[in-house]
Order: structure tokens, then sequence, then C-alpha cells
């Protein structure tokens, strides 16, 4: 590399987001101050049974981060090393909120490193207010018309209902 010349820093947050919740902006936020572009992509996996389409789930994601001039939102469904590799991305970042989720994490980035050494897992700790959030939690609650306010956007509000409850 010439000396001098500077290398777009460019981060991969990969994830379900189905649907994305305000743990998930969080970490967007925190995320996109760190690095140049940040590239939160939507796993179209088809051994989850999602609420929402991979469609869906981006377009939400879309609105969610419309006024993030750094963030882009894409959807996946190659190995995450090979797409991280494909957008010239160094890093991936996920969010952890317990130890449960820290065991399965440093499995995955652990398999990530062997798969692909260049690649670089980056922790970023859930901000408390959202420890307890998923979007779990958030289709539960919304099944049962329960108040999701303060847990997503409205945008993501909206959604669930006409989802969930044709309204
Ligand atoms: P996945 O199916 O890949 O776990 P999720 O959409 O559930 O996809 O989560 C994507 C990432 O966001 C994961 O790293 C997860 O740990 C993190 N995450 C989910 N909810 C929160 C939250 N409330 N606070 C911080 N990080 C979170």
């Amino acid at each position: 590399m010439e000396k001098g010349s500077k290398i777009e820093r460019i981060a991969v947050y990969p994830g379900s987001f189905d649907p994305v919740t305000l743990g998930h902006m969080d970490i967007i936020q925190r995320a996109a101050k760190q690095y140049d572009r940040l590239i939160v992509a939507v796993l179209n996996n088809l051994s989850k049974k999602p609420l929402f389409s991979v469609e869906e789930r981006a377009q939400l994601l879309r609105q969610a981060t419309a006024d993030m001039p750094n963030v882009e939102v894409d959807v996946f469904r190659d190995l995450l090393v090979n797409y991280v590799d494909q957008k010239k991305a160094q890093v991936v970042v996920r969010g952890v909120r317990s130890v449960t989720d820290f065991e399965y994490e440093l499995q995955i980035a652990t398999t990530n490193r062997k798969l692909n050494e260049n690649v670089e897992t980056i922790f970023m700790m859930t901000n408390p207010l959202y420890s307890y959030l998923s979007s779990s939690v958030v289709k539960e609650i919304a099944q049962f018309d329960g108040d999701v306010s303060e847990l997503v956007t409205p945008e993501v509000q909206a959604a669930l209902k006409a989802k969930l409850h044709g309204k």
C-alpha cells in the first residue's frame, strides 16, 4: 500500500432484523460513528421462518436509517465472510446483550475467523436500556396487541399492526 493512501473503513452489521428494534438502532448509531461506512446486512436465512420478508425487513431498516448518511442497507444470502470480502469491508459488528449471546457469538466469530482470518468481529455491548429487547419479544407483545412504542420505530409499529392484525 502506498504511504499516505487512506483505506476506507467499512463495517458490516449482519442480522435477521425481523423486525429492527431500538436495540439494533442503538448499535447502528454507535457503529456508524466508528467507521467510514456501515452496511446493515439483512440475512435471507431460509432455515428461519421470519414474520417479515427480507425485502420488508430491509425497507423498515432503510426508513429507520434514512437520516444516517454513512449507513446503507443491503440483503445477503452468501456466507458472511464472503459477503464481507465482496463489500471490501474489514469488520463485522455484532451486539451482545448477555452471557448467552456471548457464547453464541463467540462460536460464530471463531468460525468466521477460521474461514477468513482477515475479517475481524467487533462486539458492542448493548445499551442497558435495551438489554432485554429482542425482535422475538417485540413480535410476542405485538401479537397480543400490546404497546411496543418504546421498543421500535413508529414505522415498525405500523408494519407490525398491519402484518399481525390487518390494520
Ligand atoms: P441474528 O438472527 O443474527 O441474531 P438479530 O436480528 O436477532 O439477528 O440480531 C442481530 C444482531 O443484533 C446480533 O448481534 C444481536 O446480538 C444484536 N442485538 C439484537 N438485539 C439487541 C439489543 N437489544 N441490543 C444490542 N444488540 C442487539
